[in-house]
């Protein structure tokens, strides 16, 4: 029977003295995450460069979903441990193949046998276990022959002080960094494709992501509110959970559209939010704002509109993807389970309000000016939409 899943990581291994703190920090995501998918407390072990999540009587199967939106895996096993007896080995190797072989409905198979040995006080070396283990395998199994290069199976044996871990399958985990190891930041989340995915791809680099929304309710409807949060459930199922400010816009886009030119209000309205974004950022000790620009897409996105929303801005505002295609991120958002979401059809804030001829390079100067008929109330408006966040 499988009692653990062994669990690799990559890259968190390379950390030296922080490995420690990351490491932690994933074995906290991976319970974390485990206990809201199944309502379980599992217990998760530690070794040289390894951890081992116990089954404690479970199927392995029941784990892959929650195992499968951690970030910081880079791959796992399900896996039978047993001790150092050699007896034992050969009979958990035996059952691991024929399970194999079950599951995957072979009578006749090919196998190799490869044996890694941590555990240098084992008194047999690799090679010689190696055959070893293949001939009591094929001593007991009808239909089987051995082939190292053209196999069904790869039958995985790790020597290890703690035990032998013996394995059939390993799979890809998602990589990346444990959530909340990288500190925090704000995503801007529309109802878009994009921002999503650029929360997510913040997520893989271990940012803790609170996400900011700006509705202009009752331009925009309750649903255009409801599909966001519906969004944040979906990117929670990567970092357990994510908090959602929902900032009141409407009086601000009023103003805009009363007070600035028509195809200056999208770059006053970027600057406006993202302005609004920095202030719930450092009351929430997030060090960066992401959003879902990418370069070029729209009239917002060029890098004249870019500069001047950075203008007003002192925290670094990240785009994670600026250089990707649409159908890249179309790609990663049906991978992450967005994509539904983000295509159903309620109006985002800027769509309610967007000129018909916004400008493309828009001048700082003439931006500005713009700005000049709204400076008295500005502050006092970003101050408001704050206070009255709904989180
Ligand atoms: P998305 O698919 O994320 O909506 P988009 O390609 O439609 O992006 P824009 O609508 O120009 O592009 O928005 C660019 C970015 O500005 C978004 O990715 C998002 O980060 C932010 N943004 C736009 N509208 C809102 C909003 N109502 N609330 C929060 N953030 C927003
Ligand atoms: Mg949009």
């Amino acid at each position: 029977m499988y009692n653990h899943i062994m669990i690799r990581y990559g890259e968190i291994a390379l950390k030296g003295k922080n490995q420690k703190d990351f490491l932690n920090r994933l074995i906290h995501n991976i319970k974390e995450q485990i206990k809201t998918d199944l309502d379980f407390n599992p217990t998760i072990e530690k070794e040289m460069g390894r951890l081992y999540l116990l089954l404690d009587g479970r199927a392995p199967e029941e784990f892959y979903d929650s195992l499968n939106h951690i970030f910081g895996i880079t791959s796992y096993s399900p896996a039978r441990k047993t001790g150092l007896e050699l007896e034992d080995i050969k009979a958990t190797a035996l059952e691991e193949l024929h399970g194999a072989m079950a599951s995957m409905g072979l009578t006749n198979c090919k196998f190799r046998v490869t044996v890694k040995r941590a555990e240098k006080k084992f008194p047999i070396t690799s090679p010689e276990m190696q055959q070893i283990i293949a001939a009591h395998m094929l001593k007991n199994t009808p239909g089987l022959k051995a082939d190292l290069h053209n196999y069904d199976v790869d039958l995985l044996l790790e020597i290890r002080p703690e035990g032998t871990f013996i394995y059939t399958r390993s799979f890809e985990g998602l990589r990346g960094l444990p959530v909340g190891s990288s500190g925090r930041g704000v995503v801007l989340l529309s109802g878009g494709i994009d921002s999503p995915v650029a929360g997510w791809l913040a997520m893989k680099r271990g940012v803790t992501v609170e996400a900011v929304h700006f509705h202009s309710y009752p331009y925009t409807s309750e649903q255009a509110k409801e599909k966001v949060l519906e969004l944040a459930k979906r990117m929670a199922k990567y970092s357990n959970r994510v908090i959602v400010h929902m900032v009141p816009f409407t009086k601000i886009q009023e103003e805009i559209a009363h007070y600035c030119h028509d195809n200056m209000r999208i770059p006053i309205m970027r600057r406006i939010m993202v302005r609004i974004a920095e202030e719930i950022a450092r009351q929430r000790d997030c060090l960066a704002i992401f959003t879902g620009d990418n370069l070029g897409q729209v009239a917002s996105q060029t890098m004249a509109s870019l500069v001047a929303t950075n203008e007003v801005c002192e925290l670094p505002v990240y785009r994670p993807l600026i250089g990707f295609d649409k159908q890249e991120i179309v790609d990663i958002s049906l991978k992450i389970d967005t994509y539904d979401i983000s295509t159903q059809p309620y109006e985002d804030c800027c769509t309610t309000f967007v000129a018909k001829h916004p400008v493309t390079k828009p001048n700082l100067n003439v931006i500005k000016h713009s700005e000049l008929k709204l400076a008295e109330k500005i502050d006092e408006m970003i101050e408001e939409a704050v206070r009255t966040v709904e989180v």
